[in-house]
């Protein structure tokens, strides 16, 4: 997408991939081929050829006379590349800052949200409250479309644009997004990941917390997580730009919570006797398990920052379905629900989930990515019926568990292929009794058995599926 639209503008760019596979000589193929085309209708750049050029197998060296390095997630920030970068004095950004800086006059103010877990069902809740206030609008961002591309295609094709946009924001897209001001942020939360690429948990934190440099009228944090909090404290904001908390419990001033299974907020009342506006209800968010609350609190506070009325937040979340492998009910069989977490790659989303049921038969593993989970398997431990284990880094859970939770029966799979799936759900079908919940939450990463999460989770509802089949 950056290379497409950089060309598109008339830059001449070298793509470069340390990697010289299969996989980067097809890419590099394609887009050959996409600027010959190009070049040959005379479309974009003034008629001038897209200039540009593949360079395989060296990813340390600057190209000669490069003035911008546009770069993607995959590479680290301490590659040579951008040590060669600093010392030529190039910058080095990423697509957030590009799509950023090609932003149009008037354009679609940016409502931003990132966090270690529940971002994307974060800006999809906040996407359909904004649109049921009958704003214009789109997530974007880390999910769907490619945000340069959202931006260069604003009020093309008779099209009007947008009013607003709800962003995904990745620390990846923070680090690389130095100019980047939108209008209001959250930080849903932070735990430790993707710390072999941030360096430490300090720098990780540093780079979620640049999502609230330069915010105009609200930073919203997540009271229950100081860490979150203390961003705000850190971000440089512009004046009359407050502080705005959400909680799971009563709310302070200046704060959204939930008082008596209602979701209120103290902080944009508009009434000056009213001591809270109420929104919706528990019962309006799916799921309502506590996590998805805060992330529906988080939204609603970014959308009222926005000005959006109370009734549109009631609505946009009524009208919220999340995506698939986030907490998704597979099926109900003899009494068992089952339910597809595989988007749970990490401890702290784990955690969520297995918070959110009373009786688990819990299928977890996969590649662990240096986590532990002596502290996830504490927590849940009273709530396990018992365990199932499949993938590389099962033994770290095995052990875990054997610490803190002797006496729930694990059955260890020892199985690291793709097929392991069907036999994981019979065997946690065995330790599930009626009123008992089968939940896929790896809390690991899913591509020493699968392609990504989707294709875990799929296996995991047809295993579930085969299952229904043959005992019926
Ligand atoms: P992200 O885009 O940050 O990866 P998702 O909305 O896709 O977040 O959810 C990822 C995983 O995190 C899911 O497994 C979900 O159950 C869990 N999750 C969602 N929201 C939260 C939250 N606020 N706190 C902890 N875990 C969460």
């Amino acid at each position: 997408s950056a290379a497409r639209a950089l060309a598109g503008l008339g830059a001449h760019l070298t793509v470069v991939d340390g990697g010289d596979g299969d996989k980067q000589r097809a890419a590099a193929r394609e887009l050959t081929e996409w600027a010959a085309a190009h070049s040959a209708s005379g479309k974009g750049g003034g008629g001038r050829r897209a200039g540009i050029t593949v360079r395989l197998g060296d990813g340390d060296t600057l190209p000669e006379g490069t003035e911008l390095v546009v770069t993607s997630p995959g590479w680290k920030p301490d590659s040579p590349l951008f040590a060669a970068a600093a010392a030529a004095g190039v910058d080095v950004v990423g697509d957030v800052e590009i799509a950023w800086r090609l932003r149009g006059p008037g354009a679609a103010a940016w409502l931003g949200v990132t966090g270690t877990n529940g971002k994307t069902t974060t800006v999809r809740m906040l996407a359909s409250i904004l649109a049921a206030e009958g704003l214009r609008t789109l997530a974007v961002g880390n999910i769907g479309t490619p945000i340069i591309d959202v931006v260069l295609g604003q009020g093309k094709d008779g099209e009007p644009p947008y009013d607003v946009l709800a962003v995904e924001l990745s620390s990846y897209q923070l680090h690389w997004a130095p100019s980047l001001r939108v209008h209001s942020g959250a930080v849903l939360n932070l735990a430790p990941d993707h710390l072999d690429w941030h360096g430490s948990m300090q720098a990780y934190a540093a780079d979620k917390g640049r999502i609230y440099e330069g915010n105009t009228v609200a930073c919203v944090y997540n009271a229950a997580d100081k860490a979150t909090e203390d961003l705000v404290r850190e971000a440089d904001v512009e004046e009359g730009c407050r502080a705005i908390g959400f909680t799971l419990g009563t709310p302070g001033p200046s704060q959204l919570g939930v008082v008596d299974g209602i979701l209120v907020d103290r902080a944009f009342v508009e009434n000056r006797q009213q001591q809270a506006q109420e929104l919706a209800e528990v019962s309006d968010v799916t799921p309502p398990a506590p996590h998805n609350i805060a992330n529906a609190l988080a939204a609603a506070a970014l959308a009222r920052a926005f000005g959006v009325r109370p009734t549109a937040v009631r609505d946009g979340l009524r009208a919220f379905h999340p995506d698939a492998h986030r907490i998704q009910h597979v099926a109900e069989r003899d009494g068992v629900t089952y339910i597809d977490d595989s988007k749970a790659t990490n401890t702290h989303a784990a955690e969520a989930s297995l918070a959110a049921y009373e009786h688990i038969v819990w299928i977890a593993g996969g590649l662990a990515k240096g986590a532990t989970f002596d502290e996830l398997v504490q927590k849940s431990a009273a709530r396990l019926r018992g365990v199932v284990l499949i993938g590389a880094d099962r033994a770290l859970i095995g052990e875990a568990l054997a610490r803190h939770a002797p006496d729930v029966p694990v059955v260890d799979l020892d199985r690291t292929d793709t097929g392991a799936m069907p036999e994981a759900v019979r065997e946690a079908t065995r330790l599930a009794r009626p009123g008992d919940t089968v939940l896929l939450a790896p809390a690991c990463a899913s591509m020493d058995m699968f392609v990504n999460y989707n294709k875990r989770g799929e296996a995991f509802a047809e295993a579930v599926g085969e299952l229904t089949a043959r005992d019926h």
